[in-house]
């Protein structure tokens, strides 16, 4: 899948926990940091693809994205993969608490919305052609349904005009069915 639909599909998940799971530690600090953390969660398995959005956004973006987007040769390996979401699920436990303070923002939210960004991209890309390395380094790719030829291809008519758009609706469909919470989530903002 592209970019714009993986941080699409990652928002809509982030959105859906928000309000099932809503958190009343949440303020506007940890709610900004969360929302761009979701996107770069979205993000995140694609860095082995030259083209990934992240390397334009790096601050020194020239001499990192060059040397970073040839780093990886092959796409889709270990970045798809359980054992690659687990190293990710470390670091972050390790590197978030150092570089935020706890006193504004909620380290365990910041950490749940880049995960559902990461694992929902996962998800997403299950559904492609490509199939997904889950069990990396073994080599062999699942995906739903299991016959490739069944799944849809990445950036293709069915991504555009049918995943993307339905993603849309269903955000404005669950924004307007919990109307209730999403203030309640407005008020804790307020404080
Ligand atoms: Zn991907």
């Amino acid at each position: 899948m592209t970019g714009r639909t993986h941080d699409l599909i990652g928002f809509a998940a982030f959105l859906t926990a928000g309000v099932l799971v809503p958190s009343l530690s949440l303020n506007i600090e940890t709610l900004a940091v969360s929302v761009v953390g979701n996107v770069v969660g979205s993000l995140i398995p694609d860095v082995d693809q030259a083209t990934n959005k992240l390397w334009d956004m790096l601050p020194v973006g020239n001499i990192v994205g060059k040397f970073g987007r040839k780093a990886f040769y092959k796409h889709r390996t270990i970045t798809h993969s359980l054992l690659g979401g687990f190293l990710l699920f470390k670091f972050l436990v390790f590197i978030i608490p150092k570089i935020f303070n706890p006193n504004y923002i909620n380290p365990q939210i910041v950490l749940v919305s880049i995960m559902i960004g990461f694992v929902m991209h996962l998800i997403a890309d299950s559904i492609t052609r490509e199939g997904l390395p889950l069990f990396f380094p073994l080599k062999f790719k699942i995906g739903f349904p299991p016959i490739a030829a069944l799944r849809i291809p990445t950036g293709g008519i069915i991504e555009h005009f049918i995943v993307f758009p339905s993603t849309a609706i269903y955000i404005v469909w669950l924004l307007i069915n919990n109307k209730e919470k999403v203030l309640t989530i407005a008020k804790l903002l307020h404080k």
